[in-house]
């Protein structure tokens, strides 16, 4: 009996709660307080209410805020709206880097309720960076190919997180009270466009050696101006896990497409196994795109030294992979080894060789770019530059044991190349 009446004197007094709440929430003057915990942060910050709405009152955090503090000030910046289809963002939050010991994926919804950018509409980068990289966030504008680079200061971040367990509410008030500067380390403004970088190569050097965007320029730089002019979600998800776009990563994505078309599998997780002979930025997006990790036990690395290279045939200098596929309850299976070539990029880029290694000069940034721009035109023409260097059947899953141990070089076993 004693606990309905209790009962039903705290439902009572509960309503009335809500009803003094609700006049004086909507009575009361901008920011002043009302009853304890009866204040929503939104009433005193407007702007929050989609990020409020979406994660909860309860469960907001200051990494939800720092993720809006980044859009906002992008919005402001760059004067876009929010949904604006031309903007792409860019972050490494949520993936894995962490600010001390608290992982960064609140960020992410602070960035996607506030701007409007999202995975499905494409124009969301999430880029894979160690857990310990500094939060950056960046935004591009597709029109005018400026870029702004936001870097969160992780020691205000951990103190305001660590606040925020023991008295959340005026962690993320105070924390919303803070200027842009004492939230980010870095905020940069750039504009980025691929022929404007390519004209002026020393200009944009120096940023880079000033590390502008807190030393993820290239990344920056190729993936904004590679989905300017428009990329495959396959081929963004390999720049995720790649950091950028460089020819590498595109010539790994020519090759997986050639693959589909001419060593096609229902199931390349189980049927294939790739061996990566010399590995470059390419394996990335195999892996990627046909889900054959090194985890796996899909994909094997082999590097050649400059005297095995030496001794590859000129048929085979351009060697990339050797896929073998055993399809599933077959007695037998077979396989490629497929090249890349490289010849008739930089043929066609008119650029010289030895800049690809030049790192002291703005040569090894421009002629990854240009290289960049240039194989766009070939992602649905993947035979134009991926060629099969021999085709070979195996008749035993021993076989494809042999090709993939230790100390075995495959390319001697497929008499490609003399043994040493
Ligand atoms: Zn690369």
């Amino acid at each position: 009996m004693l606990k309905i009446i209790s009962k039903s004197a705290i439902l009572s007094g509960l309503a009335i709660l809500l009803v003094l709440g609700t006049v004086l929430i909507g009575g009361c003057a901008r920011g002043t307080p009302t009853l304890p915990g009866e204040t929503l942060i939104v009433n005193d910050y407007p702007s929050l209410k989609p990020l409020v709405d979406f994660v909860g009152e309860q469960d907001l955090s200051v990494l939800n805020l720092v993720g809006f503090k980044a859009a906002d000030k992008a919005m402001e910046e760059l004067g876009f709206e929010k949904g604006a289809p031309d903007i792409l963002a860019l972050t490494d939050a949520g993936y894995m880097a962490q600010v001390g010991d608290y992982t960064t994926e609140k960020a992410l919804d602070g960035v996607i309720m506030t701007s409007g950018v999202s995975r499905g509409k494409g124009n969301l980068v999430n880029v894979h960076k160690a857990y310990n990289s500094p939060l950056w966030f960046a935004f591009f504008d597709k029109q005018s190919k400026d870029c702004i680079y936001l870097e969160a200061k992780s020691e205000v971040l951990r103190t305001y997180l660590d606040r925020e367990r023991t008295d959340k509410d005026a962690a993320l008030r105070d924390f919303m009270e803070l200027e842009d500067e004492e939230v980010f380390a870095r905020i940069a403004k750039e504009n980025i466009a691929a022929d404007r970088l390519l004209n002026n190569p020393e200009d944009w050097q120096e940023k880079m050696v000033a590390m502008v965007f807190g030393g993820n320029e290239f990344s920056i730089i190729t993936i904004s101006n590679l989905w300017a002019m428009g990329l495959p979600n396959d081929f963004l998800k390999a720049a995720e896990l790649h950091d950028h776009i460089c020819p590498g990563l595109t010539s790994g994505y020519l090759i997986a497409e050639y693959l589909k078309e001419n060593l096609p599998s229902s199931d390349p997780r189980k049927e294939y196994t790739i061996i990566a002979i010399p590995p470059w930025c390419k394996d990335d997006a195999l892996v990627q795109i046909f889900e054959t990790n090194v985890g796996h036990k899909r994909l094997y690395v082999k590097h050649l030294t400059q005297e095995q290279m030496e001794q590859l045939p000129e048929y085979a200098k351009n060697v990339a992979n050797i896929v073998i596929r055993w399809e599933k309850g077959a007695g037998s299976g077979d396989g490629m080894v497929v090249g890349f070539d490289w010849d008739k990029v930089y043929q066609g880029t008119d650029l010289p060789k030895e800049w690809l290694r030049d790192f002291s000069t703005w040569h090894w940034w421009y002629v990854r770019l240009k290289m960049d721009i240039w194989m766009m035109d070939y992602l649905d023409n993947p035979e134009a530059l991926v060629f099969t260097i021999k085709e070979f059947e195996v008749g035993s899953p021993a076989e494809i044991d042999k090709l993939k141990s230790a100390g075995v070089n495959p390319l001697v076993e497929l008499g490609i190349m003399p043994e040493t």
